[in-house]
């Protein structure tokens, strides 16, 4: 008779070494934007594309990371903002508000076609 039970296995408790950093599964990294694509970086510094309700896994590492994104409102305001620039210059960094990434577009000319 089988009794293990592998869903009773703590799986946030592991731990993962890659080129000597170490990476523990569950731990918290924020979402940004990179060239138009919402991206997190890993412990390892292994970068993935990551969405709302999906898991990270690291591709580096293994590890399952927690992500954490704004609002809706607010992740829809930012794309709606960058929409207009490159692709290549359509970064955020969750250190910047909306209102900055606006002002960054008016510098530069560009605006939101309805704003
Ligand atoms: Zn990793």
């Amino acid at each position: 008779m089988q009794t293990a039970n592998k869903q009773t296995q703590n799986r946030t408790e592991r731990v993962l070494t890659q080129n000597g950093v170490t990476a523990y599964d569950g731990t918290a990294v924020l979402a940004y934007v990179n060239h138009g694509r919402w991206v997190a970086d890993c412990a390892c510094n292994g970068g993935e594309l990551v969405a709302p309700n999906l898991q990270m896994v690291c591709g580096s590492c293994g590890a399952r990371n927690t992500v954490t994104f704004p609002d809706e409102r607010t992740m829809t305001e930012i794309v709606r903002v960058l929409d207009v620039r490159s692709p290549l210059n359509q970064n955020w960094h969750p250190d910047e508000t909306v209102s900055e990434l606006l002002a960054q577009n008016i510098e530069n000319g560009l605006y939101p076609e309805d704003m």
